[in-house]
């Protein structure tokens, strides 16, 4: 099969946001009067990204998964992207399956493909995806202020427990491992909530390298600092709803710093705690609020009498 075949067969649509389709030089996209073009790209490269067992399918669907996660963040509606693909050979399965996770997210968010690039080469994904978003009300890292709330999205932490039974390093019983290897494999990016905290929230970004993280990156761009309550670690834990039994210690780390959640972290004044409810159960994503920005710098974990905990969790290595 050779490279035009390929894309023929498995990435050409009928696309209606470029009036080329896939097929020219470029595609030429028009965002809606009064809205701003959020552009991101994202790339996966296997051992690092993915794990090369990973159903096709599945690696398809987070390929494009972990790309709609930055424009939900922005609270951006997602337009249209492109697939630049390098593969070992042409695996008319592993296309087939890829190709069916990737556009059926693609179809559930009204994301089309627009073009790409396909090579040979060492299996890596890289997507550039586009979105809109009314002109100056993006959702930035920067505009996080002292006194505002503190919330996530969802659960956090299924993903990084998924990894570490994968790399044998605890041992999940079946129905759990089962339900946290969804989290890990097939990440739904919070696109709804992204757009409907436009003018609610303050700041945001998507969890993709564990809260604590991602969290420094608000406080650094908006200068301020946070205190986040430890206590809510053991019902941000889907497992841990579901029964595991695990050490505090293990499932704070799992939710403050696992990564890999593709959940939405922002800040919203205390007076918009009813508007980010509203704003949740319009999305239909759960949202939590688990602490608040603080004038002075730095990112204090406290416990659930306030107290600030000792445990270290810049680098995460409580498996290693
Ligand atoms: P160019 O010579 O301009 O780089 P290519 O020959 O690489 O174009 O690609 C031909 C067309 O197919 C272009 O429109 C490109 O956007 C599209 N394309 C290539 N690879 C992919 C892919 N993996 N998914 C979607 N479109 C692709
Ligand atoms: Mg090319």
């Amino acid at each position: 099969m050779g490279e035009f075949d390929l894309i023929a067969k498995y990435f050409d649509r009928p696309v209606r946001r470029s009036p080329l389709g896939i097929g020219d030089d470029c595609a030429l996209l028009q965002p809606a009067p009064g809205m701003q073009l959020a552009v991101t790209s994202d790339m996966l490269v296997e051992g690092r990204h993915f794990l090369s067992t990973v159903d096709p399918r599945w690696l398809g669907h987070k390929s494009l998964a972990v790309n709609l996660s930055d424009p939900g963040a922005a609270g951006a509606r997602p337009l249209a992207f492109t697939l630049s693909l390098a593969l070992p050979s042409a695996d008319a399965a592993w296309l087939a399956g890829f190709s069916e996770g990737l556009l059926a997210l693609a179809d559930a968010h009204g994301c089309e493909l627009v073009g790409g690039d396909t090579t040979r080469g060492p299996l890596c994904i890289n997507i550039t995806a586009f979105g809109e978003v009314p002109a100056g009300r993006a959702l930035l890292r920067s505009g996080a202020r002292a006194g505002d709330d503190l919330w996530v999205s969802g659960t956090l932490g299924d993903a990084r427990l998924a990894l570490e039974a994968f790399r044998g390093r605890i041992s999940l019983p079946q129905a759990i491992f089962d339900a946290a290897r969804v989290r890990m494999e097939q990440p739904q990016p919070r696109v709804a909530l992204g757009q409907a905290l436009v003018g609610v929230a303050t700041s945001a970004i998507d969890i993709s390298d564990g809260l604590l993280g991602d969290l420094a990156h608000i406080l650094q761009r908006s200068g301020v600092g946070a205190s986040v309550n430890a206590a809510c670690a053991p019902q941000l834990l889907a497992a841990t709803a579901a029964g595991l039994q695990l050490d505090e210690a293990v499932v704070r780390e799992l939710v403050l710093a696992g990564g890999d959640d593709y959940e939405l972290a922002f800040t919203a004044p205390a007076s918009q705690r009813a508007a980010v409810e509203a704003a949740g159960a319009q999305a239909g994503t759960r949202v939590t609020r688990i602490g608040a920005i603080d004038a002075g710098p730095g990112l204090r974990v406290l416990d659930a009498g306030g107290r600030a905990l000792a445990q270290d969790f810049a680098g995460f290595d409580h498996f290693r």
